[in-house]
């Protein structure tokens, strides 16, 4: 493989989870091919970690990895952010069933400050679908210090009947198509009943402040990071509400802007017309929530089907998608 061949739309083998709180979604709504158990929770779409590299699925590229395809067709793959040596965004599909862990993630700096060779992890959620009622935690409510935090994660292990902890958290109910922009040093945690689309910075660098009493798949309560994590969270940042999208147009379609952070731009594009996505030597994630079609490029076309995703190299150019029904696609850049 030479970097002057253009490298046609890819999709990747998606990396599967099996993990206490997933559920049967990953299979039965978005069509990833689950085994028997009740328990999938993660299906790794475009992953470039140790032991987690996502490998082409298909095509004259079948089982190639994403590291190996930055190592030796870099400026095809990356364009203008040539020179990354580890692909910048983890993309996965959730389904989370049961609370998950009440978790945050490092910044940049403090990652490096705990001797990490890996990045931050800010992250987004687009819910796919919610059951009435289904929550979230994100963020603290305003004012909560240090101090109040620890106490009441104290209380939460030694008295798990104790409504201290969770009255500190920022709980609220989510509802499909709500958008949730995570900065790293947000305190997190997702609750049952949600099926989300997630973006975010390759890392995997995870703290852990509280189990909800839960046990891990050995039996044992996982570790947690009660130092770590106090001294990663943003205790300035206070509530995180669902973003509110910013109404874009071009000449053949409307589309919505859910976030623009330093790390990635996502865009959500909802339409029964075909209509174009700029090419301007980046590279472009889509991931398709509802609906099908395909996408058309110079490079080649592939199909878009609900639940997959599709990286479009920086080489591809004119750009076309084409809704076989209504069809709603995230498209994922770095900025
Ligand atoms: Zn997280």
């Amino acid at each position: 493989m030479s970097d002057r061949i253009p490298l046609p739309p890819l999709v990747f083998a998606p990396l599967l989870k099996r993990i206490r709180w997933g559920g049967r979604k990953l299979g039965d709504v978005l069509g990833k091919p689950i085994g028997d158990e009740s328990d999938y929770a993660e299906s790794w779409e475009v992953a470039d970690q140790d032991g987690n590299e996502s490998r082409v699925a298909s095509g004259r590229l079948a089982g190639i990895s994403l590291p190996e395809l930055i190592a030796t067709a870099s400026e095809s793959l990356l364009g203008t952010q040539v020179g990354m040596n580890q692909f910048p965004l983890l993309i996965k599909y959730l389904d989370a069933n049961d609370w998950l862990s009440l978790q945050v993630h490092p910044n940049d700096f403090l990652a490096r400050q705990f001797g990490s060779r890996e990045r931050g992890k800010t992250e987004c959620w687009v819910i796919l679908q919610a059951d009435p009622g289904a929550k979230i935690c994100c963020g603290l409510k305003r004012g909560v210090t240090t101090e109040q935090l620890q106490t009441g994660l104290e209380v939460a292990v030694s008295d798990p009947s104790s409504h201290l902890l969770e009255d500190l958290l920022h709980i609220y109910p989510v509802e499909a198509g709500d958008c949730v922009f995570v900065p790293a040093g947000t305190i997190h945690a997702l609750g049952p009943g949600i099926l989300l689309a997630e973006i975010q910075q390759q890392s995997n660098l995870t703290f852990r402040l509280y189990d909800w009493g839960k046990l891990g798949s050995d039996g044992q309560p996982r570790p947690v990071h009660i130092q770590e994590s106090l001294t990663c969270t943003d205790f300035a940042r206070g509530p995180v509400f669902p973003v509110v999208a910013q109404q874009l147009c071009d000449q053949e379609h409307g589309f919505e802007e859910l976030v623009r952070c330093e790390y990635f731009v996502v865009r959500r594009h909802t339409s029964l017309h075909a209509f174009s996505l700029l090419s301007d030597g980046r590279f472009r994630i889509l991931m398709t929530l509802a609906g099908s079609g395909t996408v058309d490029t110079s490079t080649g076309a592939e199909a878009l089907l609900q639940g997959g995703t599709v990286l479009l190299p920086a080489c591809c150019e004119r750009i076309r998608v084409r809704p076989e029904e209504r069809l709603q696609i995230l498209e994922i850049t770095c900025p």
